[in-house]
């Protein structure tokens, strides 16, 4: 696990007012962009420090690890409401526990593994909210479909019950300058508004998660309504101390 160094008041105060900044220069509201806190390496108290700051939404990128949180906070703060997103890759032997646990998936890329989340979401919860991710720069290495397969993806997935499509996911390269940081955050949002002009009826498909510490602003100015935000809130993260799953 990371160490949670001092100074999360102020590390989180700050983001929330350069979300707000960004959104007020750009005439959009602030609240039309969602906070996710990424609490991934830190532990239990270190979430809860940020979800008594006012923090709600948070996204994990481990199975068993976020599971484990997410049963922390029902067992032990019910009463913060939180809410769950699932943000990293997901095998098909780990579907079960966060089907059964998270509000959001919004990596998904594989139908495989959308029929198993579909089929192993409990009846007494909501449908699952998901996103596709997008391999928006073309990397090999880099989880996430084509653009040009968002079509035939979406389509397959809109037939599962227990499944809700709310929209689009990318983790695009790093970039070190502005104008380059700007070129595949605007290429999503041309993606997701062209879905969105074609398919009128998909009144749900309302989310395009993209924006992480070194490029909030950015994508906040390229129209994303959900920045998924670690390190400038929690700090350094410390990988090696990490149990193997
Ligand atoms: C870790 C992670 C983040 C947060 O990254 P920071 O650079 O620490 O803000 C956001 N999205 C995904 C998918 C991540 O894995």
């Amino acid at each position: 696990m990371s160490t949670l160094e001092p100074g999360i008041e102020f590390r989180y105060e700050s983001v929330v007012r350069a979300l707000k900044a960004t959104a007020d220069a750009c005439g959009r509201a602030p609240s039309d962009v969602k906070l996710l806190a990424v609490g991934k390496t830190f532990d239990e108290s270190a979430l809860l420090k940020c979800a008594e700051l006012g923090q709600r939404a948070f996204g994990e990128n481990y199975a068993q690890e976020g599971c484990a949180k997410v049963d922390w906070f029902r067992e032990n703060r019910p009463d913060l409401k939180l809410e769950w997103h699932f943000i990293g890759p997901l095998q098909a032997n780990k579907t079960r526990p966060v089907a059964e646990r998270f509000d959001w998936v919004e990596t998904l890329d594989r139908l495989r593994i959308a029929k198993r989340l579909s089929e192993q979401r409990p009846e007494d919860m909501a449908p699952l909210n998901v996103l596709i991710e997008i391999n928006i720069d073309g990397e090999d290495s880099k989880s996430g479909i084509a653009p040009e397969a968002l079509e035939p993806f979406a389509s397959a997935l809109s037939a599962l019950p227990r499944l809700r499509l709310r929209g689009l996911m990318a983790i695009p390269a790093p970039a070190d300058d502005e104008a380059a940081r700007m070129k595949p955050l605007e290429a999503m949002r041309r993606l997701f508004d062209n879905y969105r002009a074609r398919h009128p009826e998909a009144v749900d498909f309302d989310t395009l998660s993209i924006g992480m510490s070194a490029d909030l602003r950015e994508a906040v100015k390229a129209g994303s309504t959900e920045v998924r935000i670690g390190s400038a809130i929690f700090g350094r993260r410390d990988y090696g101390a990490r149990p193997q799953q």
